[in-house]
């Protein structure tokens, strides 16, 4: 799939020429398209009570019924869109149970500052009727009798905190104590919960008239706060799955929020890891809006970062869903069109090489959403190291022994039973990659660790380093140092003598307001001590390499390339030969792995330069070092930017050099 939503302004609505918007669909080669069909605005004459039919409809024709016949015409898919998460105000007057409430009593307002003449908007309570049997219910099943569509997907389906005595109640009778005033100590199921009810009941009545129309919900990669919605939490995809047969989420490149708050770098290839369930073929959607945020939503990201962006979706095994306002021929931003239209044109290229490939990799990274776990994804995205992401919820019953090597971060949460888990998992060969930034963590596994005796948590270093030391081979290649940088707190612990060493702590040389004054007083008072800050303990066949400094967080907040080029040597020293795939780029080159039958496809990504990208400047030489195993190469193609890739074999190891990369390429490997 390739879609493409447009969002409808409703004063646009008599300038629509269904045959035109199709066939300009077909044109940037999209095949499934989202339009506006109920909720806020109903986009054909609805007898549901309270629908509110868009005033600007053509009379005397059905346009919904022409746009869905102009779309199939063209073999285009069409997914009607529905919002029922606010309604009007002149529906508040009537039925004002139906809105949610603050923690006053009062509903929650929509733009009612906005001039013009525009009625006033509310948010919906999630568990109230409009949101279900009275209104969503109705006009779901009044669109699926009446027109031929192929999907439902709906616009902002989480619930909304809202503390009207409905929820109060069902709060109450669910967990026994009162709701509490401050959502942010809601407990973390309740939201998910509330939309659990509220979907369910939509997707029941989707399935009561059509079973084969899927339902696309929005599930969210990321815990937050929201302007427009309130508390955000994190979803578990089988609570989401559980009333829905596709998923989506949205990545949105909000640049206006000025160039120190732009979203991380890999924020769509993220969301498309975490959208992913073990063992389910069903892919994500990624939905990338088109303007550089939404207060800027009627121009284009500029292409430079857009296409690079929005690239990250398909590379990482998402289907692109690309988000416009308007149609083709209100966007006067052409840019936006040709965009897509590049980007769906390279997407044909490697779909049927992606379709059921699999990722190829021999790490996972333990995933909690944490700042933590992305500074973590980060750094190996950046050290092209290819990962799956295993999520919190389930890593109890995750098979460990497809991978190789397994990356904790610092702040997840480790049970006892997951610990006998890890046991056995290095007993039998598997390596692991443990952030101990948590004292109390440290002195309860201590064993498992191989620490002797107290733990005791460190005051916040600053003017500090990590000095390498002889047993981590290897951990300074590239660096030429005998120390990095070091801030912040660690642990100071003492290890039993089989453990290896790699790292010990080089104390603050002057407190941090007198480090530059004067200079002559620069010199370290200790140049080496015994104190741990890496070390690595053999159990079994496999091992657990311990990092007590936070190496994540380093690298979020500082960036340097010294923290970056340790992980990097890490995972190399820890794997050596079993790592298949090296990749020499630069850092800001993403690469995804995958396979297939007798294939193997590796997507480059180019995200060089500082963002907001203004220039694709392109890299030359991407050395790539794959190990085959003895397979026989019949060839490499690049199947994208068709950039002619040297190849060679070379002890057991194909190696290629892709010379040219601009945007996003992908290599095809066939055996
Ligand atoms: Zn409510």
């Amino acid at each position: 799939m390739r879609v493409l939503q447009y969002n409808l302004q409703i004063k646009d609505t008599p300038h629509m020429e269904p045959e035109r918007i199709a066939e300009d669909t077909s044109y940037l080669k999209a095949n499934v398209v989202v339009l506006n069909v109920g909720g806020i605005y109903a986009w054909y004459q609805s007898k549901v009570l309270y629908h509110h039919i868009n005033e600007y409809l053509p009379a005397g024709r059905d346009l919904l019924q022409e746009l869905i016949a102009a779309f199939h015409a063209r073999g285009i898919k069409f997914i009607a869109r529905f919002d029922f998460s606010v309604a009007e105000d002149t529906t508040y007057l009537y039925k004002p149970e139906w809105f949610a409430r603050d923690i006053n009593n009062n509903p929650y307002y929509r733009g009612e500052k906005r001039m013009g003449n525009w009625s006033l908007l509310l948010d919906t309570c999630s568990l109230g009727g409009y949101r279900n049997k009275e209104v969503a219910v109705p006009v779901l099943q009044e669109v699926l009798r009446k027109y031929d569509i192929d999907g439902v997907f709906l616009n902002a389906p989480h619930a909304r905190e809202c503390h009207c005595s409905r929820c109060r109640a069902l709060y109450k009778k669910t967990y026994n104590v009162e709701m509490p005033d401050n959502a942010a100590y809601f407990d973390p199921e309740w939201l998910s919960k509330c939309m659990k009810i509220n979907i369910g009941n939509m997707y029941k009545a989707i399935k009561e008239i059509r079973t084969d129309v899927p339902l696309v919900l929005y599930y969210a990669p990321f815990s937050g706060m929201s302007k427009s919605f309130g508390r955000i939490d994190r979803d578990n995809l089988y609570d989401r799955y559980a009333t829905a047969d596709l998923i989506c989420t949205e990545s949105q490149d909000v640049l206006s929020r000025g160039i120190n708050n732009l979203p991380m770098d890999i924020h769509p290839l993220i969301a498309m890891k975490a959208g992913e369930l073990p063992g389910c073929s069903k892919r994500p959607f990624g939905i990338i809006h088109s303007c550089p945020g939404m207060d800027w939503r009627h121009v284009g990201m500029p292409p430079a970062e857009y296409l690079p962006w929005m690239a990250q979706v398909p590379a990482s095994n998402g289907i692109i869903w690309h988000s416009v306002t308007g149609f083709c021929e209100t966007i006067t931003d052409k840019r936006i069109l040709e965009s897509i239209r590049d980007i769906d044109s390279r997407i044909q290229n490697v779909e049927s090489d992606m379709r059921d490939a699999f990722s190829f990799c021999d790490t996972a990274l333990l995933w909690n959403g944490s700042k933590n776990a992305v500074g973590w994804a980060e750094m190996l995205v950046k050290n092209h190291i290819q990962f799956d992401l295993i999520q919190d919820y389930i890593a109890g019953d995750i098979a460990l022994s497809n991978y190789r090597l397994l990356v904790i971060p610092g702040d997840f949460i480790i049970t006892t039973e997951f610990i006998e888990k890890l046991s056995d998992y290095m007993s039998s060969g598997g390596k692991v990659i443990f952030e101990g930034t948590d004292t109390e963590t440290l002195s309860k596994y201590k064993e498992l660790f191989g620490i002797e005796g107290d733990v005791v948590s460190s005051e916040n270093l600053v003017a500090s380093y990590l000095r390498f030391e002889d047993e981590g081979e290897g951990l300074a290649d590239g660096i030429d140092s005998d120390k990095i940088e070091l801030r912040g707190k660690v642990s100071y612990c003492n290890l039993e003598s089989d453990n290896q060493i790699l790292m010990t702590l080089i104390p603050p040389f002057a407190p941090y307001e007198a480090v530059g004054i004067p200079p002559e007083r620069a010199s370290l008072p200790v140049e080496n001590t015994t104190i741990p800050m890496a070390f690595r303990k053999n159990i079994g066949r496999g091992s657990i390499s311990v990092l007590i400094f936070p190496v994540s967080s380093l690298f979020m907040e500082y960036g340097l390339s010294d923290h970056l080029r340790l992980i990097g040597n890490l995972v190399n020293n820890i794997l050596g030969d079993n790592l298949r795939l090296r990749i020499s780029a630069p850092a800001d080159v993403y690469t995804e792995a995958y396979q297939k039958d007798n294939k193997v496809v590796i997507h480059f990504i180019n995200e060089m330069g500082k963002r907001p990208l203004i220039d694709n400047v392109p890299v030359h030489d991407i050395m790539i070092r794959l190990r085959i195993d003895g397979k026989n190469v019949n060839g490499v193609e690049s199947i994208i930017e068709n950039s002619s890739p040297s190849y060679y074999v070379d002890d057991g190891c194909l190696v290629i050099k892709l010379p040219r990369l601009k945007i996003w390429d992908a290599i095809r490997i066939t055996f």
